[in-house]
């Protein structure tokens, strides 16, 4: 699929039935709230990584080391599971970095 197309080349409903199309679409940009961790709090426990259905959480050695932004929609499900609270959803025009920066 061409990254421009007309709109009667878009499928009924706009579904993307191209696998594999997230690695081009910066479904980030839709975001309107961010989430943003406080590490001090956080236990490692996963269980943000396990709900997000972005699969946005970045892991290193084992532990959360942060967000991919550009694919984080923000739809707010890791603050709400988060056990300790540490996940706190900001809107977007109150935190001045740019999505390629994960974890805020
Ligand atoms: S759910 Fe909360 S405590 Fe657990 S890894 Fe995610 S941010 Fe950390
Ligand atoms: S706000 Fe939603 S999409 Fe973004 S990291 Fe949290 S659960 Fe994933």
């Amino acid at each position: 699929m061409p990254d421009e197309q007309a709109w009667r080349e878009i499928a009924i409903g706009g579904t993307e039935i191209n696998p594999g199309s997230t690695e081009r679409v910066n479904t980030g940009a839709w975001r309107s709230e961010m989430p943003i961790i406080d590490f001090s709090r956080c236990t490692h426990c996963m269980i943000c990584w396990v709900d997000c259905p972005d699969a946005c959480f970045e892991i290193s050695d084992t532990r959360l080391a942060g967000i991919d932004l550009d694919h984080c929609k923000g739809c707010g499900i890791c603050a709400a599971v988060c056990p300790t609270h540490c996940i706190t959803m900001v809107p977007e025009s109150s935190v001045p970095v740019k999505s390629s920066e994960s974890g805020a």
